[in-house]
């Protein structure tokens, strides 16, 4: 079937197609389009990376949108909105607007009715749904792309709820589930009431195998003789095999720190295959990549890149993503080293995939665990770049014949497993709960439990009563936390349940907030716990102490603070500026990083000295009490927090972004992820103090703002104007000009001098309002100028405060 035969697209979308080299539909797409996907029809497409699944997203999208209505596409993970709004962009043309909605959590989402695709990560469309966004309701189909990862442990339920309760919402939403190929395709095509797609077929032909010895062993028994040297190993003349017919290889491995060796490893064998063009054009490339952060992991990437090699994984910012995927796709860089993370979404496909790394350290499971072969499918699936490549190979290394015959009754052999509802988890329902009872899709038990039954849990748990059971346990956990009110079977959510559900917290991470700021309200902070921890050591009191999210939200309850804040009414103003001095922005940042909303950075072997040494000295700035050395998890878990609150407070102290990585053994794309992070939840904790009537609200705001800016509190006023970052502001600060109402009146000479290039001054000069921004005829004052220098040059010195 051609694309111009199909009925009910926008005018010109058939022929476009055609001129991008869709010429006929992928078999697959035909069976969608034949189930009636085009017509809105549900449907759910099994089918195997790389088989034109975008394509069946977009007739389901463009023939909804042809027929009046709007469409929703929905993305795994945040760096793959913005890539798949692009790609739909070009139906701008035949009158599709595209929105992608990728913000924080909170951000107003009003703007996006006017759109008619909208693309957005689920936990996105669950804040929509949450702050009650009116276009959800208006919604006409909606697309889930790899819907396997309901079986996510952290994201999966969010993906399942929001599916259940838009379909909930608007009972004639057309439904298109885009999966990898699972072993219980039918179920979830059962759960969504839709026709199923089922299928393994391919454009490209995939070649699977193991390497072992100096050959490659492929499914169809063939062989393909590649030899490795005495000593030498198998992944450098894997991709040396692939380069010498010019082919380009993606290596799989588990580690961001393995993916940066490998990719350092194998710029000695991409080195050799170079032209003298390619590598002026890589050292181009280089300088760009060093160009986008001054970190250490910038450097190494440039210096790989600088070979033809590179390394992929989640710790680089979007910026090194874009170049480095760009550069392998127009086949400059010849190797990527990867972790599966967002490898596997990212559309990177490349002659050879070498999968070095079959296991991962998993900690639950104490040890080294095999990945799903559903997983190993994924990355086996981006072997073969249609059009470019005769065919691909996917191919596993083993080290020995056993290993190699468990390779292949595992990955090659095996069928990947079932997709499994995570959602009866505690954490999981917790949020959904709440989310549920405070937008009013359910009001009574019963009635949330037959909300419960339009999700995949419910399909696969029918009979059991798991799920009434873990429903109940997280009722009476809400309840005790006040987030929800219980009377007469009637169950409705708090005010602060409420503003809990719209800020999107966790509600542990609200009640954790609450705790700890209504303890530093109470001001028993001084105690310091941890100095006296001998006395904590009864290991009894530990075990009591087991839930300990529980217990510090129900501790609430009959909490004096409590009582006291109610007493007090509203806080003086002058009081709660006294009181904020109280706070300082590390307590604030360890209590919201021991949320279980926040990633804590790990502790590494030799930190928990380093940090159970800082406790001993911060302990005082720290809300809440410090748990027993004896309670290990816990322990650990407070310590890990004082390690990310500590980078925190380093970024909002200035400290430079390379020597932060350093520091702290992270990359920069991490460092961007905590702040973020840190920055929405310290803005969460800014709206319940308030709605608390708390006296710390001011204390918190700064704090929130030091960490958005990057700065020392004397230059918050200087980063509120447009243009000045953290760098700019401080060379304007130690040149004399420490404000808004500074820059204002400032020696323009001065300002020039600091601020370096006349345009730059002009811009910031225009943002603050000054009446005559013209640099015209002015020169640098040199003092200024010298600050400027001195700073670059000693920018360490910043950290050393
Ligand atoms: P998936 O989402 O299944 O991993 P994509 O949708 O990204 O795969 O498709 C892979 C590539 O195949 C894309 O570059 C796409 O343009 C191309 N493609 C899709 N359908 C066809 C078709 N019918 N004919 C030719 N190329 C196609």
């Amino acid at each position: 079937m051609k694309p111009t035969e199909l009925s009910g697209l926008p005018e010109g979308v058939g022929e476009h197609l055609e001129g991008e080299g869709v010429e006929e539909l992928y078999p697959p797409q035909e069976a969608a389009v034949d189930c009636g996907v085009a017509d809105g029809e549900n449907v759910v497409a099994a089918v195997p990376t790389a088989s034109g699944k975008t394509l069946i997203a977009e007739l389901a999208m463009l023939s909804a949108v042809e027929r009046g209505g709007t469409a929703l596409y929905i993305v795994p993970l945040r760096a793959l909105a913005s890539e798949k709004k692009t790609e739909f962009e070009r139906w701008e043309e035949y009158g599709v607007d595209v929105g992608v909605s990728t913000g924080n959590y909170e951000s107003d989402g009003e703007w996006l009715a006017s759109r008619d695709i909208i693309v957005a990560t689920s936990e996105k469309v669950d804040s929509l749904v949450r702050n009650g966004a009116p276009w959800i309701d208006d919604l006409s189909c909606v697309v889930a792309d790899e819907v396997h990862l309901v079986d996510d442990r952290e994201r999966g339920p969010t993906l399942e709820v929001t599916l259940a309760k838009l379909r909930r919402i608007n009972h004639d939403l057309q439904t298109v589930a885009l999966s990898a190929t699972v072993g219980n395709a039918p179920e979830i095509a059962d759960w969504l009431d839709a026709e199923l797609v089922d299928s393994d077929w391919r454009p490209i032909d995939l070649r699977t195998g193991v390497h072992f010895g100096n050959a490659i062993s492929f499914a169809d028994g063939s062989q393909r003789e590649v030899p490795v040297d005495s000593g030498g190993k198998q992944t450098p003349a894997l991709v040396d095999d692939t380069l010498d017919e010019g082919g380009s290889s993606l290596v799989f491995v588990n580690s961001r720190r393995n993916a940066e060796s490998a990719a350092s490893r194998l710029g000695g064998v991409t080195s050799d295959h170079l032209t003298d063009q390619e590598r002026g054009e890589l050292r181009e490339l280089a300088t760009a990549i060093r160009d986008v952060s001054d970190t250490a992991t910038s450097d190494d990437l440039a210096d790989c890149v600088a070979k033809g090699a590179a390394f992929h994984h989640a710790g680089l910012s979007s910026e090194h993503r874009d170049l480095v995927e760009e550069a392998f796709r127009d086949r400059l860089i010849k190797v990527i080293a990867a972790t599966p993370t967002l490898a596997a979404g990212v559309n990177t496909p490349s002659r050879r995939v070498i999968v070095r790394d079959w296991r991962r350290y998993d900690p639950e499971f104490g040890g080294m665990k095999p990945l799903d072969t559903l997983e190993i499918h994924q990355m086996m699936g981006r072997a073969g770049r249609p059009g470019l490549d005769p065919y691909g190979e996917a191919v596993l290394l083993a080290p020995n014949v056993d290993t190699k015959e468990e390779l292949f009754e595992r990955y090659i052999d095996g069928e990947p497993e079932p997709v499994r509802s995570k959602l009866a988890a505690e954490p999981a329902l917790r949020t959904h709960l709440l989310a549920t009872v405070a937008s009013g899709f359910a009001n009574t038990r019963e009635e949330i439990l037959e909300f419960l039954d339009n999700t995949l849990y419910a399909v696969q748990s029918a009979g059991s009563a798991q799920l009434e059971s873990v429903t109940d346990t997280v009722l009476d956990y809400l309840d005790a936390n006040e987030f929800v009110d219980r009377e007469d079977g009637q169950i409705t959510a708090t005010e602060i349940g409420h503003t809990v559900s719209r800020l999107y917290l966790d509600p542990m991470s609200a009640a954790e907030i609450i705790d700890g700021l209504r303890d530093a309200e109470g001001g028993d902070r001084s105690a310091g716990q941890y100095g006296s921890r001998g006395g904590l050591s009864d290991p009894d009191a530990d075990e009591a102490d087991e839930s300990a999210g529980f217990v510090s939200g129900n501790d609430l309850l009959d909490d004096d603070a409590l009582a006291d804040a109610e007493d007090e009414g509203e806080p003086e103003d002058a009081e709660s500026e006294a009181e904020a001095d109280d706070v300082s922005a590390l307590g604030l940042y360890h209590l919201v990083s021991r949320t279980p909303d926040m990633y804590q950075l790990y502790l590494k072997s030799g930190d928990r000295e380093e940090y159970e040494e800082e406790l001993f000295e911060r302990e005082e700035e720290l809300l809440g009490r410090t748990p027993s050395e004896y309670d290990d998890v816990a322990f650990e878990e407070w310590l890990a927090a004082l390690k990310t609150a500590r980078m925190l407070e380093d970024w909002a102290s200035e400290v430079d972004e390379g020597r932060i990585a350093e520091r702290y053994g992270v990359g920069p794309g991490d460092i961007r992820g905590k702040v973020d992070t840190a920055e929405w939840l310290l803005n969460a904790a800014e709206r319940l103090a308030g709605e608390l009537d708390l006296s710390n609200v001011v204390a918190v705001r700064e704090a929130k703002k030091r960490v958005e800016d990057g700065v020392r509190e004397e230059l918050l006023d200087l980063t509120g104007v447009r243009g000045v970052g953290r760098k700019r502001a401080r060379r304007l600060f130690e040149a004399g000009i420490e404000s808004r109402a500074d820059l204002r009146e400032a020696d323009k000479s001065v300002v020039l001098g600091a601020l370096r290039g006349q345009k730059t001054a002009e811009n910031v000069l225009e943002n603050v309002g000054r009446e005559d921004p013209s640099m015209d005829g002015v020169t640098a004052d040199a003092d200024a100028e010298r600050v400027g220098r001195e700073e670059d040059g000693g920018q360490a010195s910043l950290g050393d405060f």
